[in-house]
């Protein structure tokens, strides 16, 4: 192929394509497009003043797209400078990606790739080192979270994870209810209320005024957090976090049985602990014949497993009264029997009792959070060989919101063009 064909291929504005070759780099064959700048004058790369002169030259090799099955690298002279304002600078090359030795192209479509594969996948597809693709997209993922748009947003809603061994949680905030719908915004480290200090500075005092609901799940620094900044705001707590209670104590209830029983109805109860737990509706099959069994020998933890399968009720009503009158009844059912978890679930709910409430007047799209939940820890568990924070946090929020998850694999790649 001729030079001046691949000049007009690779679009790259005021450099043409003076030499082919074909070398190997990195164990492979390579193209090498040797380019030559057009212009005489060259641009200080800090304040892009025109500079006649250069100080001194050396060749440089940019990782470019691969062209058919080639690796592909720009050979270019990057030229040192005498800027009168900012000294010795380096002539300004737009096309090379901030800190890495790659194309803004290249840098581009690997950002975009490590939204669908692993860094070790994207590294080995463009021969790049694993580090490399991690910087590229972490630096693409941090323009996008920081010129993120923040503003027409309703509903917040707050939610914690355990990250790693030990007491180590992170809080993750997300916006239920916007402009862009659900997306998650923040992700920040602890779960107390000055942890949460950052990210209000962060979302602006102006913004948190303009909150009408916020949904959290039972832990108090979150609600003080929370009425502190955004006074006018109502309270809802999240059902997801709520039935994790009543799941807690009907497992309390499970245990309770199973250090009493003997036999054959231990090796009924045994290992059931997640078909009793799940809803009823999802368990099928041999699943659904081991839970009868188990439920029609136990009147304790038929009675248990009864109470938990109707308290989702709850959520249904748009008057306040019928769901009081339904926690009553339900609170009510209690009475005769010995469920010493439930009767602390019952507790619980009645001191919380105005937050669930409150989902009445507001129907807020409550399945985001627990959705959330599950995609971050699903990334802090993928994720966990890098043992970098920042970039955790931002792949976080990237996998959870999903006009930045979407998969574009080409959007970025003629900002340089003619
Ligand atoms: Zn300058």
């Amino acid at each position: 192929m001729r030079p001046n064909c691949l000049t007009k291929l690779l679009r790259i504005q005021g450099y043409r394509v003076v030499g082919i070759s074909i070398e190997y780099r990195k164990g492979r064959e390579a193209v090498i497009l040797e380019l030559k700048r057009l212009g005489r004058s060259f641009e200080c790369e800090k304040c892009h003043r025109r500079i006649r002169k250069a100080h001194s030259s050396w060749l440089i090799e940019i990782q470019h797209l691969t062209l058919w099955q080639f690796l592909t690298f720009l050979r270019v002279r990057h030229y040192r400078v005498n800027c009168p304002t900012c000294g010795l600078t380096l002539d300004s090359l737009p096309f090379i990606a901030e800190g890495a030795r790659v194309s803004q192209s290249l840098a581009s479509l690997v950002a975009e790739l490590c939204k669908v594969m692993t860094v070790k996948a994207v590294a080995i597809f463009q021969c790049l080192h694993r580090g490399t693709v991690k910087a590229i997209d972490k630096l693409a993922m941090e323009k996008v979270q920081a010129s993120r748009p923040l503003d027409g947003i309703t509903v917040l809603g707050i939610d914690e994870i355990a990250v790693g061994k030990g007491q180590t949680y992170w809080h993750l905030v997300s916006a239920l209810e916007g402009p862009r719908g659900p997306e998650l915004l923040f992700v920040g480290e602890g779960r107390r209320k000055k942890h949460l200090a950052k990210f209000w500075k962060w979302f602006g005092k102006e913004r948190a005024r303009g909150i009408t609901h916020g949904v959290i799940d039972m832990w108090k620094p979150f609600r003080n957090s929370f009425l502190a900044k955004c006074p006018e705001a109502k309270i809802i707590y999240d059902k997801f976090h709520v039935i994790q209670h009543l799941l807690k104590a009907l497992n309390e209830v499970r245990k309770q049985e199973l250090r009493k029983a003997a036999g054959r109805f231990r090796g009924l109860l045994a290992g059931k602990k997640f078909i009793l737990l799940s809803r009823r509706a999802h368990v099928r099959g041999k699943a659904r014949e081991a839970l009868n069994t188990l439920l029609s020998v136990n009147r304790r933890l038929f009675k248990a497993h009864l109470l938990k399968e109707s308290f989702d009720h709850l959520w249904s009503y748009s008057s306040k009264t019928w769901a009081t009158k339904f926690f009553r009844h339900w609170v009510e059912q209690l009475k005769w029997s010995r469920l010493k978890p439930f009767r602390k679930f019952a507790e619980m709910i009645e001191n919380h009792l105005d937050g669930i409430l409150n989902y009445c007047d507001k129907k807020v799209s409550l399945g985001f959070i627990e959705s959330a939940n599950l995609k971050a820890r699903n990334v802090i568990r993928m994720a966990y060989g890098y043992r970098d924070k920042e970039y955790m946090k931002l792949k976080i929020i990237q996998t959870c919101t999903p006009w930045m998850r979407e998969f574009n694999p080409w959007i970025n790649l003629h900002n340089n063009s003619s």
